[in-house]
């Protein structure tokens, strides 16, 4: 029988981990790894229960008196935080011979099942959800009412079916996942989605990825929003050219910590402005985009540049595509 439990170690020491065993959640922590339980049906399960190795690890379980006997909790390599909440299925024995007499277990089961075809089926359910939240669309009818006069302006030059709506998940600092909406050009749709799923799997933080259209179009609200995004159609100032978010063959990521600077007639332009203290990149804060970094990585691999590359201005949110590409695609 699997069950999960709600479970809240007791502990007198700093160690003070609220751990909440439960199965439901199971997909967003632990689908990946180790689960501890010692039947041995599928490789979500392991025999070694224990002490499990891999990316939930306990020590010394046994070692020291009740209530102090969960401490250094591992998960994926690092220390549980003590705000952090650990989610774990366990079977019935687990349930009730070891965690619940050991004292381990404090709350309430909050998921049981007598088969183990249905944990299964709520992992492949969770997993298939996930999978089908990354796709990509044309501009529907409805979509082309939302941008209308917006990022698609009266004079936007590009045509709507140049364009791509992506649907995609993403999580924030906290691990919250969160729906992402973005339009981008057709040609680097299939990349930006992969990068999007990438970054979504490595747990990369990304704020908010919303239409610019739901700030009215305007990139500076967008930015002091930390919102993520690529298509708004306007020319380069005094040009007739095109802007490459105007074509949907940029995107920014995690605008308002990732800020735009340059310096013009000896005056210092930043956007978003509210993004001045992160300007200073040695500077430790969140949703930071280093060089190396995974966002980085990903986009250049994908052939993008970057903008934090640049030595005549500093757009640490930006990645576009080539010149080249743009010739190419028009003219
Ligand atoms: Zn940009």
């Amino acid at each position: 029988m699997m069950n999960t439990v709600t479970c809240r170690k007791k502990q007198k020491k700093r160690w003070r981990f609220p751990l909440l065993f439960s199965l439901l959640a199971l997909f967003a922590l632990i689908l990946p790894c180790t689960v501890f339980a010692d039947v041995t049906c599928t490789p979500l399960y392991r025999n070694d229960a224990d002490l499990p190795e891999g990316p939930v690890t306990f020590r010394d379980i046994f070692s020291k008196p009740k209530g102090e006997r969960i401490e250094n909790v591992m998960y994926k390599g690092e220390p549980l935080k003590d705000d952090e909440i650990l989610k774990l299925a366990v079977n019935n024995y687990r349930y009730s011979s070891l965690l619940k007499q050991e004292n381990i277990i404090a709350g309430k089961r909050d998921w049981k099942s007598y088969n183990l075809a249905d944990y299964d089926a709520l992992v492949a359910e969770a997993k298939k959800k996930e999978e089908e939240s990354f796709y990509i669309s044309e501009i529907t009818d409805e979509l082309f009412e939302r941008i209308k006069g917006k990022s698609f302006k009266d004079d936007c030059t590009i045509s709507r079916e140049d364009l791509r709506y992506l649907h995609v998940l993403h999580k924030d600092i906290d691990g919250n996942v969160k729906e992402g909406e973005m339009i981008v050009n057709q040609y680097i749709a299939e990349d930006v989605l992969d990068i999007l799923r990438e970054l979504y799997k490595a747990d990369y933080p990304i704020e908010k990825i919303r239409l610019v259209d739901e700030y009215d179009a305007d990139d500076e609200a967008s930015m002091e929003d930390n919102n993520s995004s690529s298509f708004n159609f306007r020319f380069i100032s005094h040009t007739n050219k095109v802007s490459k978010h105007g074509l949907g063959l940029a995107v920014d990521i995690n605008t308002l910590y990732n800020p735009y600077t340059k310096v013009v007639d000896g005056e210092r332009i930043i956007e978003p402005v509210t993004g001045e203290p992160y300007l200073d990149r040695e500077a430790e804060f969140p949703y930071k985009i280093q060089k190396g970094d995974l966002c980085y990585k990903l986009f250049t691999e994908h052939g993008f540049e970057w903008g934090g590359d640049w030595s005549d201005r500093k757009d640490y949110q930006h990645f576009e595509m080539p010149d080249s590409v743009v010739e190419t695609l028009y003219g």
